[in-house]
C-alpha cells in the first residue's frame, strides 16, 4: 500500500457567518481569513473590519491581540457553500474508497460553530453526508459495466460512552474486533437507500433520535457524536472464478462539541455528560496526536481508550484517509472555543 495515503490527515476551517447574537458593542471579529490557506485569529486591529461601525477602540481586558496565523489544507471564510466544501474535502477521499481504503470525515468544533450544518445541513442545503452518497451512487453507475456494487449505511451515535442505533433507536450496542480486526457494532441496523434522496430522509429520521439537551450555552446543543457509515463491497464483473471482492468503509461523524463541560456552566448529570464526552474527544486527540508524532512508533496508539476511538480503529491511521474539517466562529464570543480548535486542528495537520 502507498505510504503518501496512510500518514496524512487533510485538514481544513470553515469559518461560519456571524449570527445576531454576535453582534454587539463589545463584540468583534476574531478570524480574519487571509487566502484559502490562511487565516490570522485575533489579528492586530488593522487587520480586521469591525462590523461596519469604525469606532475607538474600547479595550477591556485583552490589551495585546495574540496575532497568531495558522495554515491549513483549506480555509474556507464565512461565504463558503455545502458544494465547495464537499468538493474540497470529503469529494477527494472518495477516490481512495473507491479502490478500498477505510476513509473518515470527521466535523470537529464548538457546540455552534456549524458542524451538523456542515455534516447534515437542511434540506435545502444539505451537508457532506447527502453529497457523499450522492457521488458514491454516481461513480457506482460510471462503474457498472465492469463491477458489481453492493452498498450499505449505518447511523449511530456515540453519548455519555454508549453507542445506540440513531435509524432503529435501539442501544446500547457493544463493539468490538473480530477475528480479521474488523470493527464490529453487534445489532446495528444496515440499510440499502434505494436513492440519494432515500439517504436524506433516513439521516433527518436519524438525527431526530440524536441525544439532545438544552443547556445553558445553547439550547439545541448536542452532547454526542454522530456516525455515519457507508459500506462498499465491489466485485470485477469479469474476472471468472477468481473475482476480486474489495471491501471499503467511509465514516462521516458529526462530532459533539468541543467545549469544555465548564463553558456552559453545566452541572450534576449534564456535567457527567460533558466529562464522558471530553473523554472520546479527547481520546480521539490522543489517537492524533500519535498518528501525527513523528517519533512515535505508532505501536501504542490508545483506540481502546473511548467508545469512540474503538469504533474508529479501523478507520484512522493505517491505511485510511481522513479529512479534519474544524468549525469555528468569527466572533469574539467564542474567542477560547476557536483558539482550542485551531489548536486542535493544528496538532492533526502534522499527520
Ligand atoms: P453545531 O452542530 O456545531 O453545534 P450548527 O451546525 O447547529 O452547530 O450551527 C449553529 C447554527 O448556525 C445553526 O443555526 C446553523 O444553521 C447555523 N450555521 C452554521 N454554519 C453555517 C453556515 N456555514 N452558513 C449558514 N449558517 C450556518
Ligand atoms: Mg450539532
Amino acid at each position: 500500500m502507498a505510504t503518501d495515503v496512510c500518514n496524512h490527515v487533510k485538514v481544513v476551517v470553515r469559518v461560519r457567518p456571524i449570527n445576531s447574537k454576535e453582534k454587539g458593542d463589545d463584540l468583534r471579529k476574531v478570524v480574519h481569513v487571509v487566502d484559502g490557506r490562511m487565516l490570522i485569529f485575533d489579528p492586530k486591529e488593522n487587520h480586521i473590519s469591525s462590523f461596519g461601525i469604525p469606532k475607538v477602540q474600547k479595550r477591556k481586558v485583552r490589551v495585546v491581540n495574540k496575532d497568531l496565523k495558522f495554515v491549513f489544507d483549506n480555509v474556507f471564510g464565512e461565504d463558503s457553500t455545502q458544494e465547495e466544501i464537499f468538493e474540497n474535502t470529503t469529494k477527494g477521499v472518495l477516490d481512495g474508497f473507491m479502490i478500498g481504503f477505510n476513509c473518515t470525515v470527521f466535523a470537529y468544533g464548538a457546540t455552534g460553530a456549524g458542524k451538523t450544518h456542515t455534516m447534515l445541513g437542511s434540506p435545502d442545503e444539505p451537508g457532506v453526508m447527502y453529497r457523499t452518497m450522492k457521488e458514491l451512487y454516481k461513480r457506482m453507475e460510471d462503474d457498472k459495466e465492469e463491477k458489481v456494487f453492493e452498498v450499505a449505511c449505518s447511523y449511530l451515535e456515540v453519548y455519555n460512552e454508549q453507542i445506540r442505533d440513531l435509524m432503529t433507536n435501539v442501544g446500547p450496542l457493544a463493539v468490538w474486533e473480530d477475528d480479521s480486526r474488523k470493527v464490529v457494532v453487534r445489532g446495528l441496523s444496515l440499510h440499502q437507500p434505494k436513492s440519494a434522496d432515500d439517504i436524506l430522509k433516513a439521516l433527518d429520521h436519524g438525527n431526530r433520535n440524536r441525544s439532545q439537551h438544552p443547556t445553558e450555552m445553547n439550547a439545541t446543543s448536542s452532547r454526542s457524536h454522530a456516525v455515519f457509515q457507508i459500506y462498499l463491497k465491489q466485485q470485477d464483473k469479469n474476472a471468472g472464478l477468481n473475482p476480486n471482492v474489495c471491501v471499503a468503509k467511509m465514516s462521516l461523524i458529526d462530532l459533539a462539541g468541543s467545549e469544555r463541560a465548564s463553558a456552559s456552566n453545566a452541572r450534576g448529570a449534564r456535567l457527567w455528560e460533558g466529562s464522558n464526552i471530553n473523554r472520546s474527544l479527547l481520546a480521539l486527540g490522543n489517537v492524533i496526536n500519535v498518528l501525527a508524532d513523528p517519533k512515535s512508533k505508532k505501536g501504542h496508539i490508545p483506540y481502546r481508550a473511548s467508545k469512540l476511538t474503538r469504533l474508529l480503529k479501523d478507520s484512522l491511521g493505517g491505511n485510511c484517509r481522513t479529512v479534519m474539517i474544524a468549525n469555528i466562529s468569527p466572533s469574539s464570543k467564542m474567542y477560547d472555543d476557536t483558539h482550542n480548535t485551531l489548536k486542535y486542528a493544528d496538532r492533526a495537520k502534522q499527520i
